[in-house]
């Protein structure tokens, strides 16, 4: 067992800007912070279009990207969370420079500004086309620079631990649910073990990987969404899957996809379906630059009045420097699949990419459950409403990680807390209580793995059939009725084995997929990403869906 005042679950921008701001500020207490996988393998990494902050208030203003937040929202974001956002957002740009990150400048020393569907003005600093590589890379360097940080890599985190583990009764209507710390599974001596924390935040990430192809790596398995459900957490607006409209398509490819960002479109790349037609503006006069649901949608559309896998993006006319400069990735990418941009189209085709719902929390991060906090990817705060505006991602997970911050040093110095937690981490929340230690009697090795891996490519298909960027009634039935009877099996099989994190992502996943085919069917109407054909407009009712 160990015992720590600062749990931080997750090594993408949220958790690591938590964790520094947190460490710097009580540089006498340990701070500790756990992945499942190696540090540097997160949804961040893969970043690669970069932050959309206001920088030049002349030639652009907070308003601006306030506004178009909200009409890519389709009226359910949170205006007071989209202010803050937006406005406290080039204060934490400026810390993550400070921090190391690097942006690309022009010749006079300014930004260079990129621009993305949705957006009224170019504002988007980047890197060339790896922005999230060189943001985990100068959080990783700062993280390793601060002594009383410790990461602990290959960790799997199970559950989070709350009354429930003491033997009270925990339903959802419980306003006093409190976070002890969390259970997880050691990979590396494969035992489970148990983390007592005063106070925990989540930075889970997304959850790409409950479809067939996706942008995200494979760590984005909607762990943490997953946990606070069982643990009777709210989740809202799952029904949100962003899919991206242009993530490299490779024949039979499984899991993780190569995105080619939107900024492709921004600097002139044109769409083009099987008979070379730019045919976006048939479906919106902001052609390629609409807004990512327009745009996947227009595609899906086109795929299947011609019957093939994937549209072309052509970047013919761009010419090799000009490319190159800014998207070096994408060019050699493409480039070492036999694809020469300056000769050849790419193609593509939309995959999931971003999950705007997520945990429910407050405008300073707090979840529903005492003492846990949320940030980044895996929360829902309010900001993307129905449809998130391109890289407004990033920033949240920056705002809210300072927010979670600034409430957490609140607590403990409104109460005097942090003498108390010298003593004993838990004293407080638990009154001496003692927490179980996971209880594995009754369980042994799965005799089959292939349980486990085809209830998967199961899950990921009738995900990406009858819940993906078009759907309906029968089509959300359909996909109900099977995830019950993997549920079903997946809980026989977790009952009776010794974890794994393949079984634990199941798991997870099936969990996702249900909250996503729940929100979904619940919601009577088409709104921002979730589109109905049997409710093809949007209800009077303006709400969120909160599980
Ligand atoms: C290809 C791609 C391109 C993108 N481009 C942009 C962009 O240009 N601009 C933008 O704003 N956004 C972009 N996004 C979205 C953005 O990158 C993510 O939303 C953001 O990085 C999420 O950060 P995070 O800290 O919340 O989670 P992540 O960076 O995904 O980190 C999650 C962490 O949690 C850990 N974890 C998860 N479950 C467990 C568990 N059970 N136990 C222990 N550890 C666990 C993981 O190992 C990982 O360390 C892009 C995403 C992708 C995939």
């Amino acid at each position: 067992m160990q015992k720590t005042d600062f749990l931080v679950i997750g090594t993408g921008i949220a958790g690591l800007t938590y964790a520094l701001k947190v460490a710097r500020q009580f540089p006498n207490k340990r701070v500790l912070v756990m992945t499942k996988a190696a540090a540097d393998e997160t949804n961040t990494k893969y970043a690669q279009g970069g932050v959309a902050v206001v920088n030049d208030l002349e030639k652009d203003s907070f308003e601006k990207h306030i506004e178009d937040t909200l009409i890519a929202g389709d009226g359910l974001c949170d205006r007071e969370v989209v202010e803050i956002v937006v406005k406290e957002g080039p204060d934490r740009v400026r810390e993550i420079i400070e921090w190391g990150a690097r942006f690309d400048k022009e010749k006079d020393g300014d930004y260079k500004l990129g621009k993305e569907g949705g957006h009224s003005e170019f504002r988007i600093i980047h890197h060339k086309d790896i922005t999230g590589w060189e943001m985990e890379r100068a959080l990783l360097d700062a993280v390793s620079r601060q002594t009383n940080i410790e990461i602990i890599k290959h960790c799997f985190v199970v559950d989070i631990i709350t009354q429930h583990h003491l033997g009270y009764l925990v339903t959802k209507s419980a306003p006093d649910i409190e976070c002890y710390g969390v259970y997880v599974l050691n990979l590396q001596t494969n035992r489970i073990e148990k983390i007592l924390s005063k106070f925990s935040l989540l930075a889970t990430g997304g959850n790409g990987q409950v479809y067939r192809t996706t942008t995200n790596p494979s760590i984005a398995t909607g762990d943490g969404v997953a946990m606070v459900y069982r643990a009777k957490g709210r989740i809202e607006n799952m029904e949100f899957i962003q899919f991206h409209p242009t993530a490299l398509y490779e024949p039979g490819l499984r899991g993780q996809a190569f995105l080619i960002t939107e900024a492709v479109r921004g600097d002139g790349g044109i769409l083009r379906n099987k008979d070379g037609e730019a045919f976006m503006a048939r479906y919106d006069e902001r052609k390629d630059l609409a807004p990512r649901d327009i745009v996947a949608r227009a595609i899906d559309s086109e795929m299947k009045r011609t019957g093939t896998e994937h549209v072309w993006l052509d970047c013919r006319h761009f010419g090799k420097e000009n490319f190159t400069e800014h998207f070096p990735n994408i060019y050699q990418k493409c480039l070492s699949i036999g694809i020469d941009i300056t000769l050849h189209m790419i193609p593509v085709a939309p995959a999931a990419h971003y999950s705007c719902g997520g945990i429910k929390t407050d405008e300073w991060g707090k979840t529903s459950i005492k003492n846990l906090y949320v940030c980044g990817e895996c929360s829902s705060t309010g900001l993307h409403g129905a449809n998130r505006l391109a890289s407004n991602s990033l920033l949240e997970a920056m705002v809210f990680a300072h927010r979670c911050y600034l409430d957490v040093i609140d607590k403990v110095e409104a109460s005097a807390q942090i003498s108390a937690l010298d003593g004993d981490p838990i004293a407080i929340g638990l009154e001496g209580a003692a927490v179980p230690d996971w209880n594995a009697t009754g369980t042994s090795e799965p005799k089959e793995m292939i349980l486990i891996t085809q209830s998967l490519k199961e899950l990921q298909q009738v995900m990406s059939d009858y819940v993906g960027i078009v759907r309906n009634d029968i089509r959300l039935k359909r996909a109900m009725r099977r995830l019950d009877l993997l549920w079903e099996e997946t809980e026989k099989l977790y009952e009776s084995s010794s974890l794994s994190p393949q079984l634990l992502e199941l798991r997870n996943l099936i969990t996702v997929g249900y909250l996503i085919v729940k929100g979904a069917s619940f919601r009577k109407e088409s709104r921002g990403l979730h589109f109905n054909t049997d409710y093809p407009g949007k209800s009077d009712l303006v709400q969120n869906i909160v599980l």
